[in-house]
């Protein structure tokens, strides 16, 4: 997974949802076409007040995530996608183009269209391939409509096909992810991401949180549940190449590849974030806000943050551990200069417990490790 300093991604973020999932902490808006015009003219406005920054850069994976973008149609997405080609910056021919997709959204036609336009990777926000988990996560879809989605994107020529999936839910048990895991099986897929559920305030969730808590899977059925994931995957053909990404042979995500790499990226969009030139930054999340503020040629920009060093290097460190392969101590240095001793003596003492392998050139997780990547972090940052 090279990457060099003229490369770069961009992110879009397409806010529309035909309902706010419960658990969900993404800047949304109601499916109504009356924002959609104003939106897409914002976004436009933004893209050119940001266009100077991305001459001299290699565009290398785009990304359209929500929300829920197949909300948009093929006609909005030609617009963008016309707009990024006609700007006159670089965009590698083999440019990975990844459209966010919602199971119920999802038909033969419409993938074709997109296909046309060059999106070659889809993301289906799966889930659950069991019915009463997505009952219980409030999802608008259910699994005979993954299937169909699945089938239909992959018929329409659409190469590349990820999927979200949940796991550690309340009320789940290693029999129900089991049987989840096990429906995945002759599906048409090439990427996975398993993420656990979190709860996060501001959501619906977060109101029950103490309910829920009490009826999540314990701790050692949590474990199970991800060595299950991780044998099942490997049986289908996806090596695990992250904490939470498992991927075919030649199917690795770039885009979320550079976001582990510390690879630029810049967000458009309200709520997107970015990184560029070593600063992270956010848009604002008030609607009005973000199309006022390109209306009137500024950039909506609600938070700036720029790490100090070292804290900048332990975190680019800390992050990048959590590709499977782990970090070339040299290309590291090259790019980013010489780490603190105290990532050092951390590395040393996450060695003694048995969470890290440290060889002459490289620092990499042990299995031990990956399952608790967050201890890992926490002791590096
Ligand atoms: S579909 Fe996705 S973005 Fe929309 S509300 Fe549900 S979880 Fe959030």
């Amino acid at each position: 997974m090279p990457t060099t300093g003229r490369e770069v991604s961009l992110y879009f973020h397409i806010p529309f949802c035909s309902k706010k999932c419960p658990y969900c902490h993404f800047f949304v808006l109601p499916n109504e076409e009356r924002y959609k015009t104003p939106f897409l003219t914002a976004l436009l406005q933004e893209w050119a007040l940001r266009l100077p920054q991305l001459h001299g850069k290699r565009v290398v994976s785009i990304y359209f995530g929500g929300g829920t973008p197949t909300k948009l149609s093929p006609d909005h997405y030609a617009l963008l996608l016309g707009a990024m080609r006609n700007a006159g910056i670089e965009i590698a021919p083999d440019c990975e183009i990844t459209l966010e997709a919602n199971p119920e959204d999802v038909t033969l036609p419409l993938m074709q269209q997109f296909s046309a336009l060059g999106i070659n990777r889809v993301s289906l926000g799966v889930q659950s391939l069991l019915d009463a988990d997505l009952t219980f996560l409030g999802r608008t879809h259910n699994v005979s409509a993954s299937t169909r989605a699945l089938l239909a994107t992959h018929e329409a020529g659409i190469p590349n096909i990820s999927m979200d999936l949940l796991f550690e839910l309340p009320h789940q048990t290693l029999s129900t992810f089991e049987r989840s895991l096990a429906a995945l099986k002759g599906l048409p897929f090439t990427h996975l991401s398993l993420y656990n559920l979190t709860i996060e305030p501001h959501t619906v969730f977060f109101k029950k949180k103490q309910a829920l808590e009490a009826v999540l899977p314990p701790d050692e059925e949590r474990l199970h549940m991800l060595e299950l994931a991780f044998v099942t995957l490997s049986e289908l053909g996806l090596e695990r190449y992250e904490i939470s990404a498992f991927a075919r042979p030649g199917y690795i995500s770039r885009h979320n590849s550079g976001y582990w790499l510390g690879r630029p990226f810049m967000g458009f969009g309200p709520s997107a974030f970015s990184y560029w030139e070593g600063a992270r930054f956010s848009n604002t999340t008030r609607f009005n806000h973000y199309l006022d503020s390109v209306k009137e040629g500024q950039l909506p920009v609600a938070f700036t943050e720029t790490l100090p060093y070292p804290s900048n290097l332990q975190e680019l460190f800390a992050v990048r551990l959590r590709l499977v392969q782990g970090i070339d101590l040299a290309a590291f240095t090259a790019c980013h200069g010489m780490l603190p001793q105290s990532v050092w003596e951390s590395v040393d003492k996450l060695v003694t417990q048995g969470l890290l392998i440290h060889t002459e050139d490289n620092v990499r997780l042990t299995p031990r490790g990956q399952l608790f990547y967050d201890t890992v972090a926490s002791e590096l940052i």
